[in-house]
């Protein structure tokens, strides 16, 4: 079994990227990531602080919008059109969840595409399904450029996905597809989940719940991919995936934490950096 460490690859990714940024620097554009977060979301607290650190060490701007729990659906959007038409900011990212009042996807839909370096505007979304380039969200992003990393095949291998959301699942299914996998997309209605998953050659678990994924639900020799973060009974952060017992069977395995939560981050930078870039041109 090997241990994918997505820890150590996110590092060199930012390590390129802090050249780049100095590069566009010297062109006169000072990448900007500004960041919307509403109310007081402790998880949300602790992704954006991530994402904070990262800007720094690579030398993007990291300029932050709290907004109130109570704001409305107006405010919101008022402010994302303000972002929207500065010129000194380049990406834009509005953390989810939100509260109750607001339609998350309504307001992603008012992120300018060329700013939407989550790539959850439908434009995106759209695009990524037609295989044309775009900003791709950056979990199924870092979960591509890991199992690339590691020379994992995708083409004509069946990759099972547990997990159909929006930000995760969905996005991965169609990542997937553009480099030739067989893909399989499972959910919480799925009828005898085990014998899908122990059909594939990569198990990738991005369902929220803490353990799930045992050694009997996975083929020997197959490569595991964690996206879950999730804390166990002692508070501690475990992933989706079993990771003692699915490790004895797995050729590959992503860590949590350490795997994919570094190159979701990682590949936001990607992202900012991208957008950036376009502006330069
Ligand atoms: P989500 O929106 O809650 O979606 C969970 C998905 O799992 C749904 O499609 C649900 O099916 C499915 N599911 C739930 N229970 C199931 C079961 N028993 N069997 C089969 N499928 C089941 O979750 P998410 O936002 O995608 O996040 C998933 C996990 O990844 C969470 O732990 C989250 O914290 C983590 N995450 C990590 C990163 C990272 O950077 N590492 C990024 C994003 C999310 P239905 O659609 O039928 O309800």
């Amino acid at each position: 079994m090997e241990l994918i460490d997505g820890k150590a690859l996110a590092k060199s990714i930012r390590e390129n990227l802090k050249e780049e940024v100095d590069k566009l620097k010297k062109n006169g554009i000072n990448p900007r990531l500004a960041v919307i977060m509403v109310g007081d979301d402790k998880a949300s607290k602790v992704y954006v602080k991530n994402k904070s650190k990262a800007c720094e060490e690579i030398g993007v701007d990291y300029k932050e919008y709290l907004l109130e729990e109570d704001i409305t659906m107006d405010e919101l959007l008022n402010l994302i059109h303000i972002l929207n038409v500065d010129k000194n900011v380049h990406g834009i990212l509005l953390q989810s969840p939100l509260p109750k009042q607001l339609d998350i996807n309504e307001a992603f839909k008012e992120i300018a595409t060329e700013k939407d370096v989550d790539g959850f505007n439908p434009i995106n979304v759209g695009k990524l399904s037609l295989n044309q380039d775009c900003f791709v969200s950056c979990t199924p992003y870092g979960i591509i450029k890991m199992l690339e990393s590691y020379n994992i095949p995708l083409e004509g291998a069946h990759a099972v996905i547990v997990g159909r959301s929006n930000i995760v699942g969905k996005p991965l299914l169609q990542c997937l597809l553009n480099k030739n996998a067989t893909v399989t997309i499972c959910h919480s209605k799925t009828k005898d989940l085990a014998s899908t998953t122990k059909n594939a050659d990569i198990v990738i678990a991005a369902l929220g719940k803490p353990n799930f994924i045992k050694a009997d639900m996975v083929r020997e020799g197959a490569v595991v991919i964690d996206v879950g973060i999730n804390r166990n009974e002692e508070g501690k952060i475990v992933g989706d995936v079993d990771f003692e017992d699915v490790s004895k069977k797995a050729s590959y395995i992503t860590p949590v934490p350490g795997g994919v939560g570094p190159m979701t981050i990682a590949m936001l930078m990607v992202n900012v950096v991208k957008a950036a870039k376009a502006r330069m041109k």
